[in-house]
């Protein structure tokens, strides 16, 4: 495959030679090029897309399949489906429909990983945000063997709070496994947050959500997060999370290497707007991607795509484009440590790339390639 369009860093035309699933080539062209090239982006916490989620009892492998062909559509090549507090046996059952979803290859190029988040995180109301309180519990390594067993050794990140008793230790034994830990969900006191730093952890799971409405001043869990070098930041820029003063703040402050943008997609994300009725609640979808419970200003989960929330950066912090896809494909993958095979376009990386055009306030996908292979494309723009 050969495609000419306009680099998203340089700005310059370029050719892109792809085989064996990688980029073999890339070469500057003298042809006019009307669309951008960019690698895919990476979604390190999404829950749910469309009407499907990674939790609960509705998952299937093929519901997990429909998340990620619909992600395809919008510029996201790969995901860490995300599974959240719940019953052991819930867990399970995602973790193994998961599994099932990637014996299709397409889908097993775009699930870098899965991530854990929770249960292991704080019960107080505030911190815990909407994770069920019942089910909230201090680590259990057996209980992690078994998720791991179940995801086929394929989790790779997992979200917890450092205060929960136990936690220090079992962050400890998970990092020696070769998972990485974030802190989320938390109540933290300095102290826990230096030892779980110390014991590993790298990244802080959308800082500043899962948080208490009123905290004191300082010292708070979140300056103490900020403040330190080791952790990354993700950030939920949907524009209903996190306002946009906060999220320039938080960025200069970690400096743009160390954010990492989430969708932290619920399953009423890309829905049409409207009330919907589930079993447990009613459910609010704004025409501008705000989920939240019906009837209260209460947020139910986000409901933006990534590739939203990096036009959303742009807008909200003066970052460039370029900077802002990066922080939603390279900065993850190097968290991820895949930053050898995805995350940028060059020779030898894997040909994960997407054709898009781009208005100063959206990405719109024409095109997206996974390992080299067409996993879509709008009918107009057919060039490859
Ligand atoms: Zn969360």
């Amino acid at each position: 495959m050969k495609i000419t369009a306009k680099h998203y860093e340089t700005y310059q035309p370029i050719t892109i030679e792809t085989g064996d699933g990688q980029i073999q080539s890339i070469a500057s062209s003298t042809e006019e090029a009307d669309l951008w090239i960019s690698p895919t982006l990476l979604d390190i916490q999404i829950n749910g897309f469309g009407g499907h989620s990674f939790n609960g009892e509705q998952v299937t492998s093929e519901s997990v399949k429909e998340i990620v062909t619909h992600q395809w559509s919008l510029g996201i090549g790969a995901i860490c489906p995300t599974v959240t507090t719940n019953s052991q046996e819930r867990m399970l059952h995602s973790l193994r429909c998961i599994r099932e979803a990637c014996t299709d290859p397409l889908i097993a190029n775009s699930i870098l990983g899965i991530h854990i988040e929770g249960p292991y995180i704080s019960p107080v109301d505030g911190p815990r945000g909407a994770h069920p309180l019942e089910h909230t519990r201090p680590p259990s390594w057996d209980e992690f063997c078994a998720w791991q067993d179940a995801a086929e050794g394929t989790i790779c990140l997992l979200t917890l709070a450092p205060e929960v008793e136990g936690a220090i230790p079992f962050i400890e034994q998970l990092v020696d496994s070769g998972v990485i830990v974030a802190l989320g969900h938390t109540n933290a006191e300095a102290e826990d947050i230096d030892a779980a730093v110390r014991a590993g952890a790298r990244l802080s799971t959308h800082l500043g959500n899962g948080a208490h409405a009123t905290i004191r001043r300082h010292p708070n869990y979140i300056w103490e997060q900020l403040a330190r070098d080791e952790l990354m930041a993700s950030l939920i820029v949907d524009g209903h999370h996190l306002p946009p003063s906060v999220v320039k703040c938080m960025l200069r402050c970690k400096g743009l290497k160390n954010i990492i943008l989430v969708s932290d997609a619920v399953s009423f994300a890309g829905m049409p707007p409207g009330r919907y009725e589930t079993k447990e609640r009613a459910v609010e979808v704004s025409a501008d991607g705000r989920v939240s419970l019906a009837d209260t200003p209460y947020l139910a989960g986000a409901g933006l795509d990534l590739a939203s929330c990096v036009a959303n950066a742009v807008q909200f912090t003066g970052i460039s484009l370029a900077d802002a896809i990066c922080a939603a494909c390279l900065h993850p993958a190097t968290l991820l440590s895949r930053d050898d095979m995805l995350g940028s376009l060059e020779v030898g990386k894997r040909a994960d790339f997407m054709l898009f055009d781009w208005n100063n306030e959206r990405i719109e996908v024409k095109q997206m390639a996974v390992a080299g292979e067409i996993v879509y494309r709008t009918e107009k723009e057919a060039v490859l």
